[in-house]
């Protein structure tokens, strides 16, 4: 429902359908275990026999791609990431289970009961889709289309997923003190636009097993197979419709194409067959104005559609909305349904992960800030923060130097970026203060009436915001998430508890360890704040302009040069099935920019922290030199290993390219990685022409 503009260093979220309904239910026994400890710096992942100048990804990860399989409930393998997620993920769920058994404070009980209803699959089986039946009660009573904004505001005020477009409240773009309502394009299943609208054998293979999908999903909710037909047709026909509306992501990168202040009235003329008074009482926002229309191509097409289609089809479109978004909580059939389609056949996952491991996953993103307190007492030393505030002080620094001798800026758009740099706010750990869920109400044995609650919780959360000043202390991430992010209307660089442990950022790890990895992924956050989007934000977060036409051009031609390069680089082949894909180097823009200038802003502080410790980038530690391990180290944290699914859906909905394209895409352009391994200019890893931005 709702959309924050944050930019993680890696995408949160495997599809669509992950980020409307996050996890739940087969009965699966598998139990828990301690993951391995995680090395920060591994000579055994290397493959020495490769050359560094002609395939240095291969040369840093050869032999863990080889020894680290895909677990076959992941589609994808990091080699840092995904497993601190897991241990992670197990030290949290030894929180839950203790406070599902015996909890000791009233924030255990909650959180506690949250996870044992997730757990208790057999009240869920017993269940059935009673949960859902009170949503689809009210669809079968939809008199006619003019009356689905009040439908929706119904849906939407008792928690169920609804469909159709985005709505909540986001910081205003042009004024970032402000937060106003904003409404933008949605409504699809598939997990981008491109699923229903490109014509080749791939993707019609994708929509028919879709449609498949559906006619098995109403099947099992008891409608005959006529009629699962019937709305399975409808359904695919209305949201290719809304496919066909919609803004692609690339476009919807650029701010100017996102920001349409329109007031009501306006609204209303748009979309005379859509009452959006009625949907703005339903829902229980308060009264406004004007708001940000993100998307009104979308919302011109909608009225069309509200107009020409059958009643009967937008029931079966709300019908699967409901169900849709939920199937993930219903019992066991409903889910392996869900999973076999969407994690199987699009992502090319083998099996569903442990419950164990999605009632975890589902209590950290229902009640973060709750179990975040306890987890963050156990897993995250106050030393940590010090040691994590003088790293981001050294690459603040070392960024602002960067800034002061770049060869091609002007003076002028040279202090206002400065300046922004200066404002840069930061945010360590965890919040200061925590969110209260109290008003939350968590039953033990109604597991899909709790995501009901958090979800009404979260929109009221998001709805008193309007008009009010933007609370500047507020995470968007959970103290556990092994990630880290940039927001452009806050200008902030945010770093949760959960990233900073070894192999990112490790106590023990000498001075190029640390800085290849935690280094360059914060030299990466604060280059966000000059990528071809961050840069049209300026140090209070507004859209605002401190650039001279000239410097324009400049950065212009600097950032097409890295958009060309990546848009070379392949993910999949082609085969009898599909075409080959390749990355798309405007959608993955800002994430590559930010790792070109990630990678060069750590060095340099790396190189001044060395000095400040009287030791040279040429000292050797177990054979390789300071700047060798820098290198090796930055490119461990993108080792990877994923399914060619998981790699095809990821070019079209991914703005960060994959572990081997970061690494060999950054390191390409910085001649200090030439220099640290005696590559020669024509080599794979040293191009004639090199791309750097910052
Ligand atoms: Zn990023």
């Amino acid at each position: 429902m709702r959309s924050f503009r944050i930019i993680p260093v890696l995408a949160l979220a495997a599809s669509a359908a992950i980020a409307q309904a996050p996890a739940s239910s087969p009965p699966d026994n598998a139990q828990p275990t301690a993951p391995p400890a995680i090395k920060s710096f591994d000579l055994s992942a290397m493959d020495t026999t490769a050359d560094p100048c002609t395939d240095f990804y291969e040369y840093a990860c050869g032999n863990w791609m080889r020894n680290n399989a895909i677990p076959s409930d992941q589609s994808r393998w990091v080699r840092s990431f995904s497993e601190v997620v897991e241990r992670n993920r197990y030290l949290l769920w030894q929180e839950l289970d203790a406070a599902a058994k015996d909890p000791k404070s009233p924030l255990q009980k909650q959180y506690g009961d949250f996870y044992a209803s997730c757990m208790d699959t057999a009240t869920i089986e017993t269940k059935g889709i009673a949960p859902i039946q009170p949503a689809w009660a009210a669809i079968a009573q939809l008199k006619g289309a003019s009356a689905i904004p009040a439908l929706l505001g119904d849906l939407e005020s008792h928690g169920s997923p609804d469909g159709f477009f985005e709505f909540g409240v986001s910081v205003d773009l042009k004024d970032s003190s402000k937060q106003i309502a904003e409404l933008s394009q949605g409504g699809i299943s598939l997990p981008d636009r491109d699923y229903y609208i490109v014509d080749n054998a791939h993707f019609s293979t994708i929509r028919s097993q879709y449609i498949d999908h559906m006619k098995k999903m109403f099947a099992l909710a008891g409608d005959t197979p006529d009629q699962a037909a019937k709305e399975a047709a409808a359904v695919l026909e209305i949201e290719t419709a809304m496919a066909k509306a919609s803004m692609s992501r690339t476009d919807r990168r650029q701010p100017a194409n996102v920001y349409h202040i329109f007031t009501v009235a306006d609204l209303d003329k748009l979309t005379p067959a859509y009452e959006w008074n009625t949907y703005f009482h339903g829902i229980g926002i308060g009264h406004f104005d004007t708001l940000n229309v993100a998307t009104p191509d979308f919302f011109k097409a909608l009225n069309g559609l509200l107009q020409s289609e059958p009643l009967d089809s937008w029931k079966s479109y709300l019908r699967w909305q409901v169900l849709h978004g939920q199937a993930e909580d219903l019992p066991k059939a409903f889910f392996d349904e869900n999973f076999a389609f969407f994690d199987k056949t699009l992502g090319g996952q083998q099996e569903p992960q442990a419950r164990w491991k999605q009632c975890t996953r589902l209590t950290d993103a229902s009640l973060g800030e709750a179990v975040g307190q306890d987890w963050v007492k156990q897993n995250f030393p106050p030393a940590a923060k010090d040691s994590m505030e003088k790293l981001v002080a050294s690459l603040e620094k070392s960024l602002g130097d960067d800034i002061r001798t770049l060869p091609w800026m002007t003076d002028d758009t040279k202090k206002a970026a400065e300046q922004k740099l200066a404002m840069f706010r930061q945010k360590i750990g965890y919040p200061d203060k925590w969110k209260d869920y109290s008003s939350i109400k968590v039953d033990r044995t109604d597991f899909v009436g709790n995501l009901h609650h958090v979800s009404v919780f979260d929109q009221n959360y998001n709805f008193a915001k309007l008009g009010k000043p933007v609370d500047e202390k507020e995470w968007r991430m959970t103290p556990p998430t092994v990630n880290a992010y940039y927001s452009p209307n806050f200008n902030d660089i945010n770093f949760p508890a959960g990233i900073l442990q070894p192999p990112f950022f490790d106590f023990k790890a000498d001075l190029a360890v640390n800085y290849g990895a935690i280094g360059s992924i914060i030299g990466h956050e604060m280059t966000h704040g000059f990528d071809d989007q961050g840069s049209q934000f300026d140090a209070k977060g507004s859209l605002g302009d401190w650039w001279t036409p000239a410097d324009h051009k400049e950065f212009a031609a600097r950032t097409e040069c890295l958009a060309d390069e990546y848009s070379g680089f392949q993910v999949a082949p082609a085969s009898s099935e599909a075409p080959a894909q390749n990355l798309n180097g405007h959608l993955t823009l800002g994430e590559n920019t930010a790792d070109n200038g990630g990678l060069r802003i750590a060095y340099a502080a790396l190189l001044d922290a060395l000095a400040a410790q009287g030791q040279s980038i040429d000292e050797k530690i177990d054979g390789y030199t300071e700047a060798q391990r820098y290198f090796i180290s930055f490119a461990q944290v993108w080792c990877q290993n994923q399914t060619e699914a998981n790699a095809r859906q990821y070019a079209l909905i991914d703005p960060h390219s994959p572990g081997k394209w970061r690494v060999i895409g950054s390191v390409r352009n910085f001649d200090a990685f030439s220099k640290a391994f005696g590559c020669q200019k024509g080599q794979p890893m040293v191009p004639v022409k090199a791309c750097r931005i910052w």
